[in-house]
């Protein structure tokens, strides 16, 4: 039997803190059920006493997860510990995830503390944190650039005092593979009750090394890899799951270690978190990119699939790309589209699979092949639980090379069911559009990112547009697809606007 390495995903919290990659509750929620269908052993939902937000993800991602282990994130300060422990109440699996650094460029600029303070603070805290559950996770910040004497010291204190798992992690991405094997060997070696504990590592990607380290220290005996999807995260990220993943599976015979990921969900928790956040991995990257598998097409062209082994050392079945890819068209019925669905990983209800299809025909007018991608772009345009305050009614735009930019909006207002029309010229006709949607809706956006991607092929492809804006010094994401870009954009502008709403009144009835 071969050992088990444990998969600890932290996308809804090292990644969620990354530039461009914040989630609302319900994308969180989304993504957390992603999660728990790929089998991660781990979700660290959030950091409890960072925001309201977090704390209110961790509560309801626990609620509703009920399988995974879910991990709360906390500094070793009592009010941080009691504050995690509170919002994991509910969970199934709760554990405490504290953390505190132990490097000497930490401890002296950052924390002003003594290494005997730190050791004091780790043991307090864990103690404490056992007092409410079994399952305690202590992380040595800045492992990687600690004194290996004093980190020694500290992980055996803290396993002493019950932390079931120490974190080794290499917070800035500076160790390489040899080093990183050299820790963890070293702990391995000196610390009196290591086997007690399971060794964890989490690496960020600086250097580009953060899955390369992690396989360094699994090696040398580390039993939890602490990583997310996509590879988002601080900075440059971190390990990225599933090269992690597929690394393990297609190297057993050099690391015959077991784990519980279900490979076939890995390139649909990827395309998830990419139709979340708007932000997409780059063509070339491992397992998921849009170009990890290309050579697939030609070798299918010249039907030389015995040859398929001499290029291809996974296949793209195995981590979920679907090759055949166009499902249904303008024919096809309710029943299919349901079973379609249903072949894809989504079990509808009826009014929902009712909404699904209405939303269906209307795109299978406007284009002739309907494509996987645009079946979850139903479910991800049409299903978003924000509730919609204004609607689109109409838009028009006019723009050319020689004259200024117009639009025409009309909205409704659905508190008042009134629908207004505004104009507005513009710089470009997105610009136009813009602004009369703030005329409409009182709100002052400022645009920070506005990325437009074609999520279908062809000429008559349904276009996505994503929108970074910022309302009040709160940045809220939007999107739409459409088969125009301009009622896209507009959308998606609308789709921001109706967060922003939503996320002031949630905001007023905690005051309340
Ligand atoms: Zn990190």
């Amino acid at each position: 039997m071969s050992e088990r390495i444990a998969i600890f995903d932290t996308t809804l919290r090292d990644g969620e803190q990354s530039p461009g990659c914040s989630m609302n509750l319900e994308e969180k929620l989304r993504m957390a059920k992603q999660l728990d269908a790929l089998g991660v052993d781990v979700i660290e939902a959030g950091f409890a006493i960072a925001s309201d937000d977090d704390f209110a993800a961790i509560r309801e991602v626990a609620k509703v997860c009920r399988r995974p282990v879910i991990a709360s994130l906390c500094r070793t300060t009592p009010a941080d510990i009691e504050r995690a422990w509170e919002a994991l109440a509910d969970a199934a699996n709760p554990r405490i995830h504290t953390f505190v650094a132990t490097s000497d460029i930490h401890l002296q600029y950052k924390l002003q503390k003594t290494r005997e303070e730190v050791l004091e603070m780790s043991r307090n805290a864990v103690r404490l944190a056992k007092s409410f559950t079994q399952d305690v996770e202590f992380s040595a910040e800045d492992a990687t650039r600690s004194d290996l004497d004093y980190l020694c010291q500290i992980v055996e204190a803290v396993i002493d005092e019950g932390a079931t798992v120490v974190n080794i992690p290499d917070t800035v991405g500076y160790t390489i593979p040899s080093e990183y094997h050299h820790i963890i060997t070293t702990l391995k070696q000196r610390v009196r009750n290591i086997d007690k504990a399971v060794i964890s590592v989490h690496c960020h990607n600086d250097l580009g090394l953060g899955v390369a380290n992690s396989l360094a220290a699994v090696a040398a005996g580390a039993r939890q890899i602490e990583c997310t999807i996509n590879g988002i995260g601080e900075r440059a990220g971190n390990a990225s799951l599933e090269e992690i993943v597929m690394a393990l599976r297609v190297r057993k015979d050099l690391m015959p270690y077991a784990n519980s990921v279900v490979t076939e969900e890995l390139y649909r928790s990827s395309q998830t978190l990419s139709n979340i956040t708007g932000v997409q991995v780059q063509p070339n990257k491992a397992v998921v990119g849009k170009n990890a598998f290309a050579h697939e097409a030609g070798i299918h062209q010249h039907g030389v699939l015995k040859n398929r082994i001499t290029y291809e050392i996974m296949t793209p079945e195995s981590v979920g790309v679907k090759t055949n890819s166009i499902v249904l068209g303008k024919h096809s019925g309710r029943h299919a589209l349901g079973k379609k669905y249903e072949e894809m990983g989504y079990n509808l209800t009826r009014p929902d699979l009712d909404k699904a299809y209405k939303m269906f025909t209307k795109l299978a007018d406007q284009k002739k092949e309907i494509f996987e991608e645009d079946l979850v772009a139903i479910l991800q345009d049409g299903f978003t639980q924000i509730p919609e305050r204004y609607k689109l009614r109409a838009v028009q735009a006019t723009a050319g090379t020689s004259t200024l930019a117009t639009a025409l909006v009309t909205v409704n207002d659905t508190k008042t069911d009134d629908s207004e029309t505004q104009t507005s010229s513009g710089d470009g006709p997105v610009n136009a559009v813009y602004q009369a949607i703030d005329k409409l809706t009182g709100m002052s956006g400022n645009l920070l990112d506005y990325t437009v991607r074609s999520i279908t092929q062809g000429a008559d492809a349904v276009g996505e547009v994503f929108v970074h804006v910022e309302f009040e010094g709160t940045s809220y994401t939007g999107k739409a697809a459409s088969t125009d870009i301009v009622d896209a954009s507009a959308r998606a502008y609308l789709n921001a606007v109706n967060k922003a709403l939503y996320s002031q009144e949630r905001r007023k009835h905690v005051q309340n």
